[in-house]
């Protein structure tokens, strides 16, 4: 019994590698097709003042409009692009885009991912200045996000591209932290304008004590080291109030609206959510 049931694990278990491998292998062979037949979007998702519950800004979220296979995630395919080299391409039309928005809508400002891949490219930073510049679009209007895996390699290249970076105007987001390889160093060392709070934690509040222990401590030390904190994967109006009350700066989660495309983008969050955000303001509460 025993013996069959791990035969078939293992069957299904190479089955399902050799299907991933076949996915991947086919999306890598259509990206290169899907770029120039313009498949790719951003998606656009609310950042909102946990204070006053205006939205602050919005997130750029990739998505492939794929002829087959539909709306494909960044989750199937960012990866992808990185073991193929095809990010530094698609990162730049990330940019390209995004300037477009910000030069052509009354979006004010906005965030855009860059893979590690991306970041540590020789030619990254003055692709992105170029672009940006071409576009006329001001830097201080663009946020980029990047995670703490960026930091590793070589750090004080990183920590040099970095101080250019906002030396230029952009600002600088820790995406994901709390996950991976978080060293608290890290945000004395780099001169972060934002930490994002992984969503991980977010959803753990009120389920796990440590999640709430966590979110606190990072709250605390943002607030210590006079960087902004937001929290990302708000779902319910408990975390929310609970990051309110903590005293979290922003917030970002399908309770405040889901990423979608540009032209309906969320404007206003739910005027619910609104009325028990502005309720509570924040810290005074407390003290
Ligand atoms: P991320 O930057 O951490 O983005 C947050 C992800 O959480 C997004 O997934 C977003 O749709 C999702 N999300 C937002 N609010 C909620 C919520 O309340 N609940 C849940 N369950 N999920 C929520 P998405 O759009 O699938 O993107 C996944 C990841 O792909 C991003 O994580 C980012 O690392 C990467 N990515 C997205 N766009 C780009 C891009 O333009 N360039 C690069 N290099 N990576 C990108
Ligand atoms: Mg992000
Ligand atoms: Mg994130
Ligand atoms: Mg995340």
């Amino acid at each position: 019994h025993a013996k069959n049931s791990g035969r078939n694990t293992y069957k299904i278990f190479k089955s399902g590698m050799n299907e991933l491998i076949e996915k991947r292998r086919a999306l890598e062979i259509d990206m290169d097709a899907a770029l120039a037949r313009g498949e790719f979007e951003l998606f656009l998702q609310p950042r909102v003042s946990a204070v006053t519950a205006k939205i602050h800004s919005y997130e750029a979220l990739l998505r492939w409009n794929h002829p087959q296979r539909g709306l494909v995630s960044p989750v199937d395919f960012v990866a992808v692009a990185e073991v193929s080299g095809k990010i530094i391409a698609l990162g730049e039309w990330v940019i390209e885009e995004a300037c477009r928005i910000l030069a052509g809508t009354e979006v004010e400002r906005l965030s855009i991912n860059v893979s590690p891949l991306q970041f540590r490219h020789s030619d990254f930073q003055h692709r992105l200045g170029e672009i940006v510049r071409a576009s006329g679009v001001d830097p201080r209007r663009i946020e980029l996000e990047i995670t703490e895996s960026v930091l590793i390699d070589d750090d004080r290249r990183a920590l040099q591209i970095l101080k250019e970076l906002k030396a230029v105007g952009f600002t600088i987001a820790l995406d994901d932290f709390g996950t991976g390889y978080s060293s608290l160093s890290y945000l004395s060392r780099y001169p972060f304008d934002a930490i994002k709070i992984d969503r991980s934690f977010v959803s753990n509040l009120g389920l796990d004590e440590s999640a709430a222990v966590i979110v606190n401590t990072i709250i605390d030390l943002g607030e210590r080291l006079g960087i902004k904190v937001v929290a990302e994967g708000v779902e319910t109006i408990e975390q929310a109030l609970f990051l309110a009350r903590a005293g979290c700066d922003e917030l970002q989660g399908y309770l405040l609206g889901k990423p979608v495309a540009l032209d309906e983008r969320v404007r206003t969050i739910p005027a619910s959510v609104a009325v028990v955000l502005t309720g509570s303001s924040g810290r005074t509460l407390i003290e």
